[in-house]
């Protein structure tokens, strides 16, 4: 990562941490899951609310966790809302492969937009868990799974 993707980083992180876009509860849920990153000690619901064409109509989060888990969060929530359910589980492997540094955001296509600010989060190991949580939450909300866990 250079400097200014760095800068950028953590920019978006304290942006996001001080002001979390989706935050709370929804008054209809068809979706939900609890997620948990032991490590750090991340603790995050998702809810959705997908209709009948499959579109995640709304998405929040709430919870308690590191500024990294709660910026993710919101910006997962950002960039799902408004999608089809497929199309959200292509951006949750895209992250995935993103955070692991399966995919050069550079070079190899992809529709992450802004969720690239996490490309050198890998260099980071321990904080990985932070960023991917709410997108295995997420998941597992879509999958009709209840509790998720990073371990
Ligand atoms: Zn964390």
């Amino acid at each position: 990562m250079s400097e200014h993707s760095d800068e950028l980083y953590q920019q978006v992180i304290l942006e996001h941490n001080r002001k979390p876009r989706n935050y709370g509860k929804l008054a209809l849920s068809t979706h939900e899951a609890e997620g948990y990153n032991p490590l750090c000690g991340d603790h995050l619901f998702v809810r959705a609310n997908v209709n009948a064409e499959g579109v995640i109509v709304d998405v929040a989060f709430e919870g308690d966790g590191c500024a990294i888990s709660k910026a993710s969060a919101s910006l997962m929530t950002a960039a799902v809302k408004g999608k089809k359910v497929e199309e959200a589980k292509i951006l949750f492997e895209e992250f995935r492969r993103l955070v692991l540094k399966e995919i050069d955001p550079d070079k190899d296509p992809h529709h992450l937009g802004k969720l690239t600010v996490f490309s050198g989060i890998w260099k980071y190991p321990s904080r990985v868990k932070c960023a991917i949580l709410s997108w295995h939450t997420l998941k597992g909300a879509l999958d009709k799974e209840k509790t998720v866990s990073t371990e």
